[in-house]
């Protein structure tokens, strides 16, 4: 069995792109917060696939909904109806309390799908003279990988050799709203859309200052300009709630959610938000063969129906508050900063314990999954069916590892 981990690396290795450097782990199957790798290892989870299997690796209910769907029709594309899509749409709708949906697959064509929805309600609504719409985004956001959101992406990275780049966009630090209004004041006729990540979790769980989402909600109010909240990561329970918005009582124009709306079983993505916005699209203008299919509105729809119960948001909520007091006991113990909302932490590791990385493998080692972000800051984001007992048992593995 150690072997054929060996095999599996070396081929990823020899014949995948290098676009990822994962930890030495081959994992051969899973459930709820726990993996098993192929010599039969078992490691908590606590990553969760990025905030993709907020329910757990192969939840009960979302295989079910995709077994039975499987048996029935999988795929038909847009060129037809089929009988999981009105109502996919309709109870995202009233779930996000706003009125039309437009389904993709994944996080960046939801957000692509976003950015040109903003630009084509700046068009035909606010009336916005032709080929001057423009966005404002944050400093270190992380949307995406495509030519168009890594063009106001502010990671190096990210962008090197990709150009050359889409315009038309703004950048602003994170959590400054004065510097956001002289952004908006600066062109206001001509900016179409706020495009934030209500907590910014690529770039270290970023929780902003109290108020910003609500004076970002204000300032894009008076001046006719859309609040794109992109909730990928951070909805769907992450935080404690159903929306990271809902912490400052804040409802933007668009949501945008992706990853645990697929339940970690098929990529699902959607832009949600008002008749007036999502309305611009017509026939023809926008599309994806994927996106809306029934397998992926079937477990979806298992989804809405499991986020509508709110045990979710409740035991990230609760948990979260563990997670978060024994992650500040550990300040000044191998841990510098801590950020973050239920059950989702930034955690700052101090550079004489290691990097981020070297934290990561031995906490594997320890039989604990998390990842590292840039360079010094490990994320921990378990699966929000997590037991008490297995985050306590996580969180003892980290205690030991920063102590070494
Ligand atoms: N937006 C946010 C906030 C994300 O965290 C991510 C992925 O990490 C994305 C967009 C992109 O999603 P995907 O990887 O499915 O394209």
């Amino acid at each position: 069995p150690g072997r054929s981990a060996e095999r599996a690396i070396a081929a990823a290795e020899a014949h995948g792109a290098h676009n990822y450097h994962p930890l030495p782990v081959v994992v051969a199957s899973a459930e709820g917060a726990w993996m098993t790798d192929v010599a039969g290892r078992r490691y908590l989870d606590l990553l969760a696939g990025y905030s993709a299997l907020n329910f757990g690796h192969r939840n009960r209910r979302l295989i079910e909904a995709a077994k039975a769907q499987l048996d029935r029709v999988t795929l038909t594309s847009r060129a037809f109806h089929h009988d999981r899509f009105g109502a996919f749409c309709s109870e995202l709708a009233e779930l996000c309390g706003m009125e039309m949906v437009l389904p993709m697959n994944t996080g960046a064509e939801a957000m692509e799908t976003a950015v040109k929805t903003a630009r084509k309600w700046g068009y035909r609504i606010k009336g916005v003279p032709d080929g001057r719409a423009r966005i404002i985004a944050a400093a270190n956001n992380f949307h995406g990988r495509t030519t168009t959101l890594i063009s106001f992406s502010t990671d190096s990275e990210a962008r090197a050799d990709h150009g050359p780049f889409t315009p038309g966009f703004s950048i602003v630090p994170y959590g400054d709203l004065a510097a956001m209004a002289a952004t908006l004041d600066a062109a206001p006729e001509e900016t179409v859309a706020v495009l934030l990540e209500p907590i910014q979790g690529e770039a270290g769980v970023v929780v902003p200052p109290p108020g910003y989402l609500t004076g970002v909600r204000e300032l894009t109010r008076e001046r006719n300009v859309l609040f794109i909240a992109d909730e990928i990561q951070s909805g769907l329970g992450r935080t404690g709630t159903t929306f990271a918005c809902e912490h400052e009582g804040v409802v933007p124009d668009v949501y945008v959610l992706g990853k645990a709306l697929g339940g970690g079983v098929v990529p699902v993505s959607a832009v949600v938000s008002s008749r007036e916005v999502l309305g611009v699209h017509r026939p023809g203008e926008h599309g994806s063969t994927f996106g809306g299919n029934p397998l992926a509105c079937a477990v979806a729809l298992e989804v809405i129906a499991m986020v509508r119960t709110g045990e979710f948001q409740r035991h990230s909520a609760t948990l979260g508050e563990r997670l978060h007091r024994e992650l500040g006991l550990l300040r000044g113990k191998g841990v510098q900063e801590v950020r973050g909302r239920g059950l989702w932490a930034g955690v700052d590791i101090d550079p004489s314990r290691g990097t981020g990385r070297q934290i990561s493998e031995r906490l594997m080692d320890r039989g604990v999954l998390v990842k590292d972000t840039h360079g010094a800051t490990i994320r921990i984001a378990p699966p929000l069916v997590i037991s008490e007992e297995d985050l306590a048992w996580g969180l003892d593995q980290l205690r030991t590892v920063l102590a070494e």
